[in-house]
């Protein structure tokens, strides 16, 4: 099968700038990594946008395929195209694990790889709007594997001894030379008889069964600062799971869900809250009570207020994560209409209607009103 093009295979202009490239292959490369794909040719794609990728990337090799095309890349290992891309610094910020990513391409680091970094660990904190305003330390209990104490991850039993892999000679890893019509790609693959450790355990740990690791749950102590959003997370480094054969472990990530209030609703650093009066206070105008975060505090309706007018209530907010000081309340009045009048407190609207100048009509009985509504 011919080569594709590798501006076609970003979707790139072939002027396109090097940011361009940059995000175009980055959009790819979230689509079609294997991690996170389900497309059985991801690995191919993937492969193949990153070639693209690692050319187009490079002033030199660039325009050498801009004047010579694939041609132009002849002679170069795969590991000549990949040498100055660093994928590590490209991928940073996205969430998943890039760490693979060599092992898509064939061939390893020019390093020794080390050993894998434990996985991340996800736990959902539940608190009130209450403990986020105030902030919150508290324990939790988090299950995640351990170094094995008994052997100390060595995996091996203590005082039994180890020794080198005769099949890679302690190297971990098998090398083997393929040649292609590209030139010659290196492949390194980790050894099967040492799992890629260099070393033969005689005797496994019989506390963890040789693996070096066992479950635990540990209580870790956690601080929640004052003024924390729903959602935000607190990365707790080295509380993850162990990483395989000695790896580093990962970290713990809480994740704050705050539970709904029964006064309050939140946004940002803000408070709202709807306070009933009634028509009275809004007519004549009065002086409330409004609960706060702390405790209650008097707010003046002025006389002539409309349903739906909000107050500020400065400084009884969230406080803010970053910053002193706190974000603002609001209040938002709904005038209540009365529903259940007594004799006199109907002649008193009656007579206040008179004398506004309004006419009243006089409410009608009930079979009246059933005969309307059959009529009508
Ligand atoms: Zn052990
Ligand atoms: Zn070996």
């Amino acid at each position: 099968m011919p080569k594709r093009d590798y501006y076609e295979i970003l979707g790139v202009d072939r002027n396109a700038s090097k940011k361009d490239i940059k995000r175009a292959y980055r959009r790819l490369a979230r689509k079609y990594h294997p991690d996170v794909s389900d497309d059985p040719n991801a690995a191919e794609k993937f492969k193949e946008i990153s070639e693209a990728y690692a050319v187009l990337s490079d002033d030199e090799k660039r325009q050498r395929y801009d004047q010579f095309g694939h041609a132009g890349m002849e002679g170069f290992t795969q590991e000549d195209i990949f040498r100055n891309v660093n994928f590590e610094d490209i991928f940073k910020d996205l969430d998943f694990d890039f760490s693979s990513i060599f092992d898509i391409f064939g061939f390893g680091r020019r390093r020794r790889r080390g050993p894998q970094r434990g996985a991340d660990i996800n736990y959902k904190l539940e608190i009130t709007l209450e403990d986020a305003y105030t902030g919150l330390e508290t324990d939790i209990k988090v299950p995640h594997t351990r170094k094995c104490p008994t052997c100390n991850g060595s995996r091996a039993e203590p005082g039994s001894s180890t020794r080198t892999c005769t099949t890679c000679n302690g190297t971990g890893q098998i090398r083997q030379v393929q040649r292609t019509l590209l030139g010659q790609i290196m492949n390194i693959t980790s050894c099967p008889d040492c799992n890629g450790e260099g070393r033969i355990i005689e005797r496994p740990c019989s506390n963890c069964n040789g693996t070096g690791l066992v479950k635990k749950t540990s209580t870790i102590h956690i601080r929640v600062p004052p003024g924390v959003e729903d959602g935000s997370r607190l990365r707790i480094p080295g509380e993850g799971e162990m990483g395989p054969r000695g790896g580093p472990p990962g970290d713990l990530y809480v994740t704050i869900k705050i539970k709904p209030h029964r006064l309050f609703e939140r946004k940002g650093a803000n408070l709202y809250f709807e306070k009933p009066i009634s028509f009275v206070q809004a007519a004549l105008g009065d002086i409330v009570e409004v609960p706060t975060m702390e405790k209650p505090v008097k707010l003046r309706i002025p006389p002539g207020t409309q349903t739906g007018t909000t107050f500020r209530v400065k400084g009884y907010g969230m406080p803010h994560i970053n910053w002193e000081g706190r974000g603002n309340l609001y209040v938002k009045v709904r005038v209540v209409t009365p529903q259940k009048l007594n004799k006199r407190q109907k002649e008193l609207l009656r007579e206040f209607a008179k004398v506004s100048g309004d006419e009243i009509k006089k409410e009608k009985g009930l079979f009246e009103r059933m005969k309307d509504a059959i009529i009508y």
